[in-house]
């Protein structure tokens, strides 16, 4: 997808802050931060929402990126959030499939 700023940073287009990789998954730091810690874990495949998602192998690997990335970033034992935007109601504004993770800090509930 050319004008996908996510599909970007696969191609090396754009340079994330990467925190993890794999063949099929990329993890890098947000830009705008909502938490001492804020890593989003997208597909390298383009899919543009969670309605779109088929693959269960590869929502297994993105889902267990995040625990993996939450352990390594110190987040486990002491919690943290992960969230998935999907369409307008969602309030997702990158419109290729992302896990945001997020911790560090007490976080409230419910979302506003
Ligand atoms: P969402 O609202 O769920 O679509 O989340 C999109 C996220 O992408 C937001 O948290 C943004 O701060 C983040 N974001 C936008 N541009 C960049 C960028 N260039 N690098 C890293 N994160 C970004
Ligand atoms: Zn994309």
């Amino acid at each position: 997808m050319a004008d996908c700023l996510f599909c970007k940073m696969i191609s090396g287009e754009i340079q994330p802050d990467v925190v993890y990789e794999t063949d099929r998954v990329l993890a890098f730091r947000d830009i705008n931060p909502q938490a001492p810690v804020h890593v989003l874990v997208i597909p390298k495949q383009h899919i543009p929402t969670i309605n779109a998602m088929t693959d269960q192998a590869l929502a297994g690997e993105l889902l267990l990126a995040a625990r993996g990335i939450a352990e390594s970033e110190g987040l486990a034992e002491g919690g943290y959030r992960v969230v998935i935007n999907c369409n307008g109601d969602g309030g997702q504004e990158v419109f290729h499939l992302h896990l945001h993770l997020i911790g560090g800090r007490r976080l409230t509930w419910p979302p506003g």
